[in-house]
């Protein structure tokens, strides 16, 4: 049960979540969001080019990040697994994902969803201050979740773990561990 994808809101809790889980599975933490915040704050030309779409809760365009994703899953500390957190975010790019892992002759263990309403994903941002943080780009964020991303909870139903992210995170972490020790 080690290669795992992690799907919810922003401000779901995914980053924190990811974090904990990917230390007690002793696999890689890979974070789309992550990864372009390091690129825009290295000024990288990646970086310029994606700090657009980031400030205005946009996605960055999917060859953009299928191409960054592929090439960071190419790396060798994958092979024992990995946690996706922020990817896939559309349809198109979990496709790429399947065929990606299917040529690598891998396939996904399970997909973690993070349920949280969003009266309470949107105040908890708004209290974080992240650079996209502001109201709009939160609003925003929120409707490209519902619209791009929420589709992957049906295309990934058969190994689809539903999770209740609202409470502590070491209760929430708890309850992922169990819900995916429940599976196998
Ligand atoms: P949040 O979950 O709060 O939206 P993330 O750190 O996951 O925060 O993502 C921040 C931003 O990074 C997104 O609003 C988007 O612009 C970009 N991003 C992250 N992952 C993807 C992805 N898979 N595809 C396209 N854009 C992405």
């Amino acid at each position: 049960m080690t290669r795992l994808l992690l799907v919810g809101p922003p401000g779901a809790g995914k980053g924190t979540q990811a974090g904990v889980l990917s230390e007690k599975l002793a696999i890689p933490h890979i974070s789309t969001g992550e990864l372009f915040r390091a690129h825009i704050n290295d000024q990288t030309d990646l970086g310029r080019s994606v700090k657009q779409f980031l400030d205005s809760g946009q996605l960055v365009p999917d060859e953009v990040t299928n191409q960054l994703v592929i090439e960071r899953l190419g790396e060798p500390d994958t092979d024992g697994g990995f946690l996706l957190d922020g990817f896939p975010r559309n349809i198109g790019q979990a496709d790429v994902l399947g065929k990606y892992l299917a040529e690598v002759d891998r396939q996904l263990d399970a997909v973690v969803q993070l349920e949280v309403d969003e009266e309470v994903v949107v105040s908890r941002l708004l209290s974080r201050g992240r650079a996209d943080d502001n109201e709009e780009v939160i609003r925003r964020r929120q409707s490209v979740y519902r619209s791009e991303t929420a589709p992957l909870l049906e295309y990934y139903r058969d190994i689809l773990v539903k999770v209740d992210g609202v409470g502590e995170v070491g209760v929430i972490t708890d309850r992922v561990l169990n819900a995916l020790r429940d599976r196998t």
